[in-house]
């Protein structure tokens, strides 16, 4: 940002020592009070997580994505879309990926208590920086065993952008975790560019096709395409395939036709409050 605004003082040809124009300057100052905010929100309990049902072919929820939110005391409700760039950038993601983790680990022990939700999944979507950490696989270990949850039952969302660099280096980690038991899904698939090499190598359970797919799956062929492609893979790979963004039933036979296995979006359930989870869960 800081390049852009000495690009545009230079751009507009008065040599004086204001590097920021006016408008750049509120988006600095902006982000920078957002900084301040979101370092004290974990502390302050204005973090959330919400979560979305996930279900299988014939429509029986069996897992859930832990989507965090931020209710802010003034500005209300922060999409993640807008924070989560934003934390990673200033490393926030360290301590807000912890929270996110210890809450949807308890969330899991407190589902051990009723027959119909202690075999549900839950998905916990992670951050490059946060699974870069040194000791991120002795993290979630810890984790996991504080909250005395049975480690098949989480499953890591890592996406498929993070998977450009340090390949090698990924898959000891993905390894070390997977010997525990956690699973993994590779989210926004389609998306980014993993080569089939790589794909190969990882120890995945799970592609997450794309909400970009999914979205004009009715119109158009080319969408169509490319997810019966996607889900060939997996089959061949050996791995289960979700659809997310699924929001009308068109969208949903054409998957079904095309032999997708799992299934979240508006069509069954927006991402909510855990009390509205459970009382779903619970019919
Ligand atoms: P994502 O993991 O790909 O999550 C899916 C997003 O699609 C969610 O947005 C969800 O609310 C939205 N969605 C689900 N079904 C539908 C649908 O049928 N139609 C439409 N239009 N949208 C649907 P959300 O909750 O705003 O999250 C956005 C992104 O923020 C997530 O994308 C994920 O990358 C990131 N994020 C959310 N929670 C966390 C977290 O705890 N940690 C990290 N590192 N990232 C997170
Ligand atoms: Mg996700
Ligand atoms: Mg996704
Ligand atoms: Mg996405």
């Amino acid at each position: 940002q800081a390049d852009i605004a000495m690009y545009q003082s230079k751009k507009s040809g008065r040599n004086t020592l204001r590097f920021f124009d006016l408008d750049t300057q509120k988006i600095i100052n902006e982000r920078a009070e957002l900084e301040i905010e979101l370092r004290k929100a974990v502390d302050k309990k204005q973090l959330h997580l919400h979560y979305q049902i996930q279900l299988n072919s014939v429509g029986t929820p069996l897992s859930a994505e832990a989507l965090i939110r931020w209710v802010h005391p003034v500005r209300g409700l922060i999409s993640p879309a807008h924070f989560i760039p934003l934390a990673e950038d200033t490393g926030l993601i360290l301590p807000i990926g912890q929270w996110v983790l210890d809450t949807a680990c308890a969330q899991l022990h407190s589902w051990q208590d009723e027959r119909f939700t202690q075999d549900l999944t839950l998905a916990v979507n992670v951050s490059a920086k946060q699974f870069h950490q040194k000791n991120f696989v002795a993290l979630v270990k810890e984790t996991v065993q504080r909250h005395a949850i049975n480690p098949k039952l989480l499953k890591l969302e890592l996406t498929e952008s993070m998977l450009v660099e340090n390949i090698e280096d990924i898959i000891v980690t993905m390894n070390a975790l997977r010997e525990m038991g956690i699973q993994f899904s590779l989210d926004d698939f389609g998306t980014g560019y993993s080569s089939l090499q790589y794909l190969k190598r990882l120890p995945l359970n799970q592609l997450k096709i794309d909400q970009s797919f999914v979205r004009e799956l009715s119109s158009s062929s080319s969408d169509r395409a490319i997810v019966r492609t996607i889900v060939a893979m997996a089959e061949s790979l050996n791995l289960n395939v979700i659809a997310e963004g699924v929001e009308t039933e068109e969208q949903h036979t054409l998957l079904q036709d095309i032999g997708c296995n799992y299934y979240q979006g508006y069509l069954f359930g927006k991402p909510m409050p855990i009390e509205q989870l459970d009382a779903i869960l619970a019919r």
